[in-house]
């Protein structure tokens, strides 16, 4: 039986290694192809210069992509089969008698122990990739210091949570699972409503829109689509990158919009309407829901399984461990680190579902908004600033793009003009 979980987990992390690199060589493959001119229906939205930068872009990721994958695989296997994790586990003094914070801390300890590798990775995307094409803000000090908060977050927040989980397990007993769930869930709405609050502006500073022409114009816009904004944020992305973005964070009465810095720079007042009237389109058509909903659903699937799991001694042997002398933490650790082997095959579904909002939110924002002109020419903007990949291979954006393509969103807006031929 060991050998059986051995033989699922060895086949699991070869068949995503394997699918993650011909997805990158197959859009590499797309984008070579088209290097020399973007489709006929993109021709205004990147000058040659300009497009050429966008292919480099693209090839430049896919090389550091293909590298990152396999080393990612490289690592996770020596992790998995080298017997590192029931070492480490007997050095922090785990066991079925360890309290919930010392099973919790092996979880936080080898999570932040397998992170570390990918440092030099995040390090070189940062101040080499992106540097390269003229988007990296950031010093290696705001990045070290970026990496210092992040870890004082996880053992501020993340052990808590996870001791707490841990407790009901004793507590509880066999139905533990439904309590973490909820517990967790919870955890989750509040984290919507205090992220934007506590955590984000600890990373960054926001400010509210000054008052002015484009504020008067947004608000009208809010209070005409009865999204009745108290404010709209002004969040300052260059600090970073120079990638632009708005998002949506909260929900109820702590719903609030950002907008990144970046964004406002870069298009005009009409367009920021557009955009706006895009996330409030979201927001109205309940989305934000929608996608809680479907979280909820899948983090109740997670805790039985897990829960199954964690009474089965096969699984954890299979790797080392005597089932008899631990607690919960080794099942915890392992299921974190091979769940992402199995969910991969759902992004597909995942990014469906996304983009079938985002072409509601379109639409809504051509209905509510200015119009599909300024919102089809901000995203075309957005397009050209962040040098995105016009041409992305059809079963590359399947896995990977949460939002539509260009020429798609473009389509879509414009069919529903009634001038599809155009
Ligand atoms: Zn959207």
């Amino acid at each position: 039986m060991q050998t059986l979980v051995l033989t699922v987990v060895l086949t699991a992390l070869v068949a995503k290694v394997i699918t993650e690199v011909w997805l990158i060589v197959l859009n590499m493959h797309e984008v070579r192809q088209r290097q020399n001119a973007p489709p006929k229906a993109l021709r205004e939205v990147m000058d040659e210069p300009t497009y050429r930068r966008s292919v480099e872009y693209t090839l430049a990721k896919s090389r550091f992509g293909l590298f990152g994958e396999v080393y990612g695989a490289l690592v996770l296997a020596v992790v998995l089969f080298s017997g590192l994790l029931p070492w480490t586990y007997d050095l922090l003094g785990g066991g079925p008698t360890a309290s919930v914070w010392r099973e919790g801390l092996y979880l936080i300890v080898v999570m932040t122990l397998l992170s570390l590798p990918g440092l030099p990775l995040d390090h070189h995307a940062q101040f080499r990739l992106e540097e390269r094409f003229g988007f990296n803000n950031s010093t290696v000090r705001l990045w070290i210091s970026d990496k210092i908060k992040g870890l004082i977050l996880v053992v501020g927040i993340a052990l808590p949570l996870l001791a707490a989980i841990l407790f009901l397990i004793d507590w509880i007993g066999s139905w533990w699972w439904i309590w973490a769930f909820v517990v967790f869930f919870i955890f989750q709405l509040a984290m919507m409503v205090l992220y934007p609050m506590l955590i984000l502006p600890w990373f960054n500073k926001l400010t509210p829109l000054p008052e002015g022409e484009l504020r008067q114009r947004l608000m009208a816009l809010a209070d005409r689509t009865g999204f009745r904004a108290k404010t709209i944020q002004v969040m300052d992305g260059s600090k970073r990158s120079g990638h632009s973005n708005a998002f949506f964070t909260g929900f109820g009465r702590f719903r609030r919009i950002v907008l990144f810095d970046t964004l406002i720079e870069q298009l005009s007042e009409q367009e920021l309407e557009a955009v706006l009237a895009h996330e409030i389109g979201h927001y109205k058509l309940g989305h934000i829901p929608k996608m809680l909903a479907l979280s909820a659903g899948l983090g109740l699937v997670s805790f039985a399984l897990l829960a199954w799991l964690l009474q089965n001694p096969t699984f954890i042997e299979a790797f080392g461990f005597r089932f008899a002398e631990s607690g919960p933490g080794p099942a915890f650790v392992l299921f974190a680190l091979l769940a992402g082997l199995f969910t991969f095959w759902l992004s597909p579904l995942m990014n469906r579902l996304s983009r079938k909002h985002e072409y509601q939110a379109d639409r809504f924002a051509r209905e509510n908004g200015p119009g599909a002109g300024p919102m089809t020419s901000a995203l075309r903007k957005l397009s050209e600033k962040n040098l995105s990949n016009l041409t992305p291979h059809p079963r590359y954006s399947t896995f990977h793009y949460s939002h539509p393509t260009l020429l798609e969103r473009e389509t879509a807006l414009s069919i529903h003009d009634g001038d599809s031929s155009a």
